[in-house]
């Protein structure tokens, strides 16, 4: 029942011992093994526990683990006859930034879009005014493909985009293998990277597990590793590093590429924001791949940061938080067995 709920749902014991939760939950990082993560809700839980009276509470607290993000939530508890207790909770603030990100979204996508499809048509104007001259129809007809093997990729980014920053993320949670996960990541680019005599290395596995969307992940993880290639010049390295601990993964992404200036660090998350539009035109970006993954990473309870210096290289540094088995029932009794995963602090990023 819990999994169709649209509020991040939680059904915790008497003893405030969560139970069950959903994805959305987990998502918003309001469940840390057995435990409810946020103490004011506990605190609701406590109440409702003792009197057995319904009760609704509004309430800001910082977004755990990191605690880097305020949400606002609109917290419901309620006694089950059971004897169990039913929490619902809705983000009120996620609601309200949704339709402003919407807005502005249309706005700037209106102004991308216009682009390439100019372009086009001036080709095709090209092609027409140049049809009795077969070398000239050539290069203009390569020149189209380019055009729109970039609006494609346009319109696929803003697609991916509007999905992560409108659906639940997480209803398609599942628990991925953070190790494999880079493994399949760096298979998607090696040919790329090839091609630019670029080497792609990676440290010790870090056995390190998070719950959420595989494939939203790995649309991450392609990302930064495209970024990383695409802003780096031959015969330099680019190296993956996991590791785990605190209750958090680390996926970092190191390239010895051209680097970012300081004042534009705080900027490269945002939508269409490119630090130099001509050489993203030549690497074919469509300025969304960050702003995806900051989404992604923010869905997961998670964040994305940057480490960069002109000429030397950047470092782009994923932090989800480790996913821990929930308590669950066993199928005879309904009783309940709590799996308690140690993870080990892997070794520090070089
Ligand atoms: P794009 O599609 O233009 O690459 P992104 O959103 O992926 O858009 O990145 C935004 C901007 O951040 C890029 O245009 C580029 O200027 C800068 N950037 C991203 N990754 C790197 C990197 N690894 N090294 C240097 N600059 C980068």
């Amino acid at each position: 029942m819990l999994s169709v709920l649209p509020s991040a749902s939680l059904v915790v014991a008497p003893d405030g011992t969560v139970l069950r939760s959903n994805a959305r939950a987990a998502g918003l990082g309001l469940v840390n093994r057995d435990a409810v993560t946020i103490p004011d809700i506990v605190h609701l839980i406590d109440r409702v526990s003792d009197d057995g009276h319904a009760r609704e509470q509004e309430m800001r607290v910082r977004r755990p683990p990191l605690g880097r993000e305020l949400l606002e939530l609109r917290v419901r508890v309620a006694p089950l006859g059971t004897g169990a207790i039913l929490v619902l909770i809705d983000d009120l603030a996620e609601e309200r930034r949704v339709d402003v990100v919407r807005r502005d979204f249309v706005a700037n996508v209106s102004h991308e879009l216009k682009t390439p499809v100019g372009a086009l048509s001036l080709l095709a104007e090209a092609v027409l005014a140049s049809s009795d001259d077969p070398d000239q129809v050539r290069h203009f007809a390569e020149r189209m493909q380019i055009e729109a093997s970039r609006l494609s990729h346009l319109v696929q980014d803003v697609i991916d985009l509007s999905r992560l920053q409108g659906d639940d993320p997480l209803t398609h949670a599942e628990v991925v293998d953070v190790d494999e996960l880079v493994r399949r990541a760096l298979d998607e680019v090696r040919t790329l990277a090839t091609r630019q005599e670029i080497e792609l290395v990676t440290g010790e596995p870090c056995g390190g597990l998070v719950y959420g969307d595989e494939r939203q992940l790995l649309a991450a993880l392609r990302n930064l590793l495209i970024n990383a290639v695409s802003y780096s010049s031959s015969h330099t390295r680019i190296a993956v590093a996991t590791r785990t601990g605190d209750g958090i993964v680390e996926i970092a992404v190191k390239d010895q590429g051209i680097g970012i200036a300081s004042n534009d660090l705080d900027r490269v998350f945002e939508r269409f924001y490119r630090v130099d539009p001509a050489r993203s035109r030549v690497t074919g970006g469509t300025g969304l791949g960050l702003a995806i993954v900051k989404h992604v990473s923010q869905n997961h309870g998670g964040e994305c940061t940057v480490w960069s210096e002109l000429g030397v290289g950047t470092t782009f540094t994923l932090r989800l938080p480790t996913y821990t088995p929930a308590t669950t029932f066993d199928e005879t009794g309904g009783e309940f067995a709590i799996d308690v995963m140690t993870v080990p602090i892997g070794e520090a990023l070089t």
